[in-house]
């Protein structure tokens, strides 16, 4: 599970640098250069072996934040580049010839309802333990869009039922029980494994992760629930199907343990394909919790985790090789 790893091993750096600087010597396992950022004379360093930049001349200057003189083999592409990210990424997995894009496309064919199924709105008063249901979870206007099985009918009974969509049209239902049973999935793709209002929507700029699908109901708009607290790699696998390239956010929303738990997989697979940024959610909360307007206050507020990641790469491991 370390294809980027693998990847930056097989990258053939000094290629790669020719075209941005003017190598003067080659001294086996370094390449030496001028610095394109401070003009400093042979003051570059490009490591062969250990795919690092350096220059002696910017790192003791302490120059601009975004480049201080080193960087690992994907802030050095994005900066000779100009790219983010999820570009020089993708550029390193294509160049080992390891890059997999990830492709989801549901079968042509819509799924029926779950059998038993009936509109809320217009056959479950007020009182009715679904509506009241989603009243306290702040959703009782999704009544006009979403089904429910009364109890005593079929498999999805005691159940609500919303439509799993892909770009605009229904191919699928999720139910979530309004008397404490498990959720059920009726889809022909991604059976219980993600979540969103439209995973398929193009327009997206970013992505909210958050547990839950009412946690996704109640972000509405860009938000996508891995459904539970687990994210493991096929998961992720899905949340990268989304993704066209314009998405280069993901912005997670997960409690304090659940985070925690997930950081190897953000760090080692979400970094290589987006910025990733956290919202510290208050103990015992979630978004449906707390509902949208809070939410969406504290997505505003999200915290990049940039920094991080650069510490468990660069300066951690990598810095280290030069000091
Ligand atoms: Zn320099």
């Amino acid at each position: 599970m370390k294809p980027l790893r693998d990847a930056v091993e097989r990258f053939d750096i000094e290629e790669f640098s020719s075209e941005f600087v003017e190598i003067n010597k080659d001294r086996g396992a370094d390449l030496v250069a001028d610095c394109p950022f401070c003009n400093g004379h042979n003051k570059l360093y490009i490591s062969k072996t250990k795919r690092l930049v350096h220059c002696f001349k910017c790192s003791s200057e302490m120059c601009s934040s975004e480049w201080n003189g080193k960087a690992d083999l994907v802030k050095w592409i994005m900066l000779c580049k100009g790219w983010k990210r999820g570009q020089a990424v993708q550029h390193i997995l294509k160049s080992a010839g390891i890059f997999r894009k990830f492709n989801y496309v549901p079968e042509e064919r819509d799924i029926s309802l779950p059998r038993g199924a009936i509109k809320i709105v217009g056959n479950c008063g007020p009182d009715h333990p679904c509506r009241m249901f989603l009243r306290s979870r702040g959703l009782e206007h999704k009544i006009h869009d979403w089904y429910m099985c009364p109890l005593g009918s079929g498999d999805f009974q005691g159940r609500i039922i919303m439509p799993v969509k892909y770009m605009g049209r229904t191919t699928g239902w999720e139910a979530k029980s309004f008397c404490g049973q498990k959720p059920k999935s009726l889809s022909n793709y991604l059976p219980s494994t993600i979540y969103s209002t439209d995973l398929w929507d193009r327009s997206r700029k970013y992505a909210v992760i958050v547990e839950g699908i009412f946690d996704a109901e109640t972000i509405c708009c860009n938000a996508i629930s891995i459904m539970g607290s687990d994210l493991s790699y096929e998961k992720f696998a899905h949340i990268l199907a989304i993704k066209d390239w314009d998405v280069d956010t993901l912005i997670w929303m997960l409690d304090g343990d659940a985070c925690n738990k997930q950081m190897k997989i953000i760090l080692e697979w979400a970094s290589m394909f987006f910025s990733n940024k956290f919202v510290k959610l208050p103990s015992y909360d979630d978004p449906n919790s707390m509902g949208s307007i809070e939410s969406w206050n504290r997505i505003h507020a999200a915290e990049s985790v940039e920094c991080m990641y650069d510490q468990l790469t660069v300066k951690g491991k990598h810095h280290a090789s030069y000091s």
